[in-house]
């Protein structure tokens, strides 16, 4: 075989398609976010980041950047193990502490990102749980999906947030069999949000453990930053609740939290997180910084839920199309892979707005979207030139308005 033709043919094919990612190569400068200068052929241009997921700025503040260089003053760089031999510290410890006690779980467990805690912990259980059945949300992420076929379980799909799916195949599955169901709080692409008691009182009735990824909602939602499940009042109901240290807390990391049994268990089987280098302290030192402080702030879930609704309000008013939900997260919808692209460039080139194109597989085809994520730190006058920036591009791509 030409591995190399090999490879190349199947570049081609995703070009073809419109499906190839191209990264900006993005210089971030202390206290500008979200602005960013971005290095290009033709030079460096200023741009405003409109696609980030560190929601709150929290990479950006100041206590979580000094309890990072302070770390990394204190003990190096690097944690030099595994969790099991030497790679320990005690801020490992101390952000376990944490994590268990935002989720009112007995315990916690960290890894190296949100990917791999889904695929680790979802991984071990659904292998090790001798004939357990998972039920999966049809919206779940990559790393669930992962996870549960890594374990090769028996795996059944139910509709996306239907409770009445779900109810129905655990109503037809073997009663004696073991049984998980995993979903998540905020969908990331949509920013719809699952029922998340409904799902509990089902599960419940049918003896299923439940497990929860609410990556798109820790450090947000709850008055404490636990998430969905906080701000509902719902934290115990879950058997698992899964999150990052990556998004709203602005760092890297992922983690589990439920009983202490549970991450035992999962410490002690899953290849995930015993076979790799632990988080370098500085980032646990970071997190736990970003995590203490959205414990106690509200300023930034306020200011950030303001922003949204600044701008969604005024993109109605300019009749641009995005998908109404109850979250951050704002999906202006294109509709088309290549036109989606084509404004994503033009807003990057001509108007120094950097938001990526979505599409297929990340969304269904025919649903390829601009995701727009507001932060606390946008401006009025950046939202202003976004909204300016898409009226414009609208008329000229001749898409579709929303009824203003
Ligand atoms: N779960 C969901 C729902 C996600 O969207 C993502 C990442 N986008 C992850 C897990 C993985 O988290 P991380 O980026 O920390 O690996």
């Amino acid at each position: 075989m030409n591995f190399e033709h090999f490879f190349r043919s199947e570049l081609d094919g995703l070009h073809a398609e419109g499906r190839y990612r191209v990264f900006a190569d993005l210089e971030r400068q202390r206290g500008q976010f979200p602005k960013a200068r971005r290095h290009t052929a033709d030079g460096v241009k200023d741009v405003t980041v409109w696609c980030s997921n560190d929601y709150l700025g929290m990479g950006q503040h100041p206590k979580v950047i000094d309890a990072m260089k302070q770390a990394i003053d204190h003990c190096g760089a690097g944690a030099g193990g595994t969790r099991n031999i030497s790679g320990t510290t005690h801020y490992h410890v101390l952000l376990e502490q944490e994590l268990a006690d935002l989720h009112g779980k007995e315990s916690a467990l960290l890894f190296t990102s949100g990917y791999v805690s889904n695929w680790a912990a979802l991984g071990t259980l659904c292998s090790r749980i001798p004939g357990i059945i998972v039920f999966s949300d049809a919206g779940n992420h990559a790393s669930m999906i992962e996870g549960i076929r890594h374990a090769k379980c028996e795996r059944v799909i139910f509709k996306h947030n239907s409770v009445a799916d779900l109810e129905a195949k655990l109503a037809a599955a073997d009663p004696a069999a073991p049984k998980l169901v995993a979903f998540e709080s905020v969908y990331s692409m949509d920013g719809d949000i699952a029922p998340i008691k409904e799902i509990c009182d089902v599960a419940e009735r049918y003896g299923a453990m439940t497990y929860l990824d609410e990556v798109h909602a820790v450090g947000m939602y709850g008055p404490r930053g636990g998430g969905i499940a906080e701000r509902e009042g719902l934290m115990h109901r879950l058997t698992v609740i899964e999150g990052t240290l990556g998004k709203a807390f602005g760092v890297m990391g992922g983690y589990i939290a439920a009983s202490a049994a549970l991450c035992d268990y999962i410490r002690s089987f899953a290849s995930g997180f015993i076979f790799t280098t632990a988080l370098p302290p500085a980032l646990a030192a970071g997190a736990l910084a970003s995590i203490r402080h959205l414990k106690e702030s509200q300023v930034e879930r306020f200011a950030h839920q303001e922003r949204v609704r600044r701008l969604r309000s005024l993109l109605d008013r300019n009749g641009i199309p995005h998908m109404p939900n109850p979250s951050h997260i704002v999906p202006v919808i294109v509709g088309d892979a290549a036109k989606c692209k084509w404004i994503s460039d033009l807003l990057l080139d001509n108007c120094n707005i950097y938001v990526q194109p979505i599409n297929y597989p990340t969304v269904p085809k025919k649903t390829e979207r601009l995701r727009i994520t507001p932060t606390p730190l946008h401006s009025d006058g950046d939202i202003d030139h976004l909204v300016g920036a898409l009226h414009q591009l609208w008329s000229r791509c001749a898409l579709a308005r929303a009824v203003a």
